[in-house]
């Protein structure tokens, strides 16, 4: 190797990290928002889109991905919920692979007229109750002479704990909001005493409400029916079916499901979220859409769900996945096709299919922010999937990145990635029925 090759290699090595990765100063600085104490923070990482920003506060911690609006500009405010004492906040900032970027610090004031609880606070913990709800949970429970007890939750996504009061017959109720949680997360809550010696804990996870129907418009897809197939349900059960009309054998549906890496949520309620976000770009566009699911309570067999495909006249069908691998460092989208059964036949030639589901996938890969080439993904022909094998639609069944990868396991669960996957899969939609002659470009 030449000196100046090397010269020049040696130069690429030592720049390429620090461009990438050079520490971001967070300015954080104390502000009351709604009422409430709060950090406003802001602060710029170059060459990052979204970014991990955890804070640490005096009686409560969350950790969330932001996103940045412009110039990879990261500006912001935490609320804090349980932390009326007042004290000392912490930021750090990563990147979704987990490496830091930067830290800042503020100070929170103390409520004005802010007082430590005082009085009884032991006692046996009876009829502890929790009970999810859309915003997080609800609690109750008796501890009988008591004045005040702390509760303490925990989960992936953040921690707090808070004193809180009974009423006239001694009786303790309330809500909690976790505005920080990922929907169907598990929560660990703990009744505490004063001393912090715990005295009752349950789990529950937070609910999930399904968006309300977005209203009937008119637009380029109208007259066209259009299924979502969204992938499993909360809990899976086995179930053997034939695997094809025109293929021999029987199979037992994967019940398995993919798992985030890190935010470890199912991936049957990531799909389920990014559904409702397709469901509202379709029907904004005019197609009436159908859903074999919304929600995660419920168990359709992979036949079921062509069936109900079948009765709503779609004239394509989305089944939405999410992939996992052992290599956490593989990433991208797939998207696979029925090949060899009867019904797929009769939808259509193999290259036409194929071609379909190449427009399909690289819509999705366009808006989404992935390259154009086969290192994100590829269309997969494949008799495997009983779903797509029974689809007398043209059927496609898409794994929208990698859970096993954190950076994606994070984006899946974003609002603004998971937009523009919806927004990718309905250009899809919209180019496959130009191209099959059902609508006019
Ligand atoms: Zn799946």
């Amino acid at each position: 190797m030449g000196k100046r090759l090397l010269a020049l290699l040696m130069v690429m090595v030592c720049l390429t990290p620090s461009v990438a990765f050079a520490a971001v100063a967070v300015d954080a600085s104390f502000v009351i928002l709604d009422g409430r104490s709060a950090v406003h923070y802001s602060f710029q990482v170059p060459g990052e889109e979204f970014v991990l920003l955890e804070y640490t506060g005096p009686k409560e911690s969350g950790k969330m991905v932001i996103h940045a609006e412009n110039d990879h500009r990261f500006v912001g405010d935490i609320p804090f919920y349980y932390s009326n004492m007042g004290g000392k906040v912490r930021l750090t900032v990563r990147n979704l692979e987990n490496r830091e970027l930067g830290k800042g610090e503020a100070t929170l004031l103390a409520a004005p007229g802010y007082q430590a609880p005082k009085g009884q606070s032991n006692a046996k913990v009876k009829n502890f109750v929790l009970e999810e709800t859309p915003e997080g949970f609800s609690y109750s429970f008796e501890a009988e002479g008591t004045d005040y007890m702390i509760l303490h939750f925990r989960n992936k996504q953040q921690t707090g704990e808070k004193p809180v009061f009974p009423d006239e017959n001694g009786v303790y109720s309330g809500k909690v909001e976790l505005p920080l949680t990922y929907a169907r997360t598990l929560s660990t809550v703990q009744i505490r005493n004063g001393k912090g010696t715990v005295k009752a804990e349950e789990t529950v996870r937070k609910g999930f409400a399904p968006p309300p129907a977005p209203q009937k418009k008119e637009g380029r897809l109208s007259g066209l029916v259009v299924c979502i197939d969204p992938g499993h349900q909360e809990n899976g059960q086995p179930f053997s079916e034939p695997v094809g009309p025109g293929l021999t054998g029987k199979k037992t549906g994967t019940t398995g499901m993919a798992q985030g890496k890190v935010t470890l949520r199912k991936e049957s309620i990531v799909v389920l979220e990014i559904a409702f976000r397709l469901r509202d770009v379709l029907e904004a566009q005019g197609a009436t859409v159908i859903m074999t699911r919304e929600r995660q309570d419920i168990f359709h067999t992979n036949l079921e769900r062509c069936q109900i495909a079948e009765d709503a006249g779609a004239f394509i069908m989305l089944r939405l996945h999410c992939d996992t691998r052992e290599n956490s460092k593989k990433q991208g989208l797939s998207l696979y096709m029925p090949l060899n059964s009867d019904y797929a036949k009769a939808v259509a030639g193999k290259e036409e299919y194929r071609q379909m589901g190449q427009i399909m996938l690289d819509c999705t890969k366009v808006s989404a922010g992935y390259a154009l080439d086969t290192s994100t993904g590829t269309v997969h022909q494949s008799d495997q999937f009983i779903g797509n094998n029974w689809a007398k639609m043209i059927c496609f069944l898409i794994e929208l990145g990698y859970m096993s990868n954190p950076e994606e396991d994070y984006l899946l669960s974003h609002p603004v990635h998971q937009q523009r996957l919806a927004e990718g899969m309905a250009q899809g939609v919209y180019e496959i029925a130009v191209f099959r002659g059902l609508i006019e470009e």
